[in-house]
């Protein structure tokens, strides 16, 4: 499950755009967005691609 790392709320919404992604925190005391989602992803793209 996905935890804000600035609050530790764990209401979050799934966020992507052409630069970003990651999760939006829907904590209104916060808001912030976490981009670490950008990372597991481009290393699951290469594991496809090397098999
Ligand atoms: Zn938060």
């Amino acid at each position: 499950m996905w935890m804000c790392p600035y609050c530790g709320s764990s209401k979050g919404q799934p966020f992507s755009d052409a630069q970003l992604s990651g999760m939006l925190c829907l904590n209104p005391d916060c808001g912030r967005f976490d981009s670490t989602l950008d990372a597991e992803q481009v290393n699951s793209d290469w594991d496809d691609s090397d098999l």
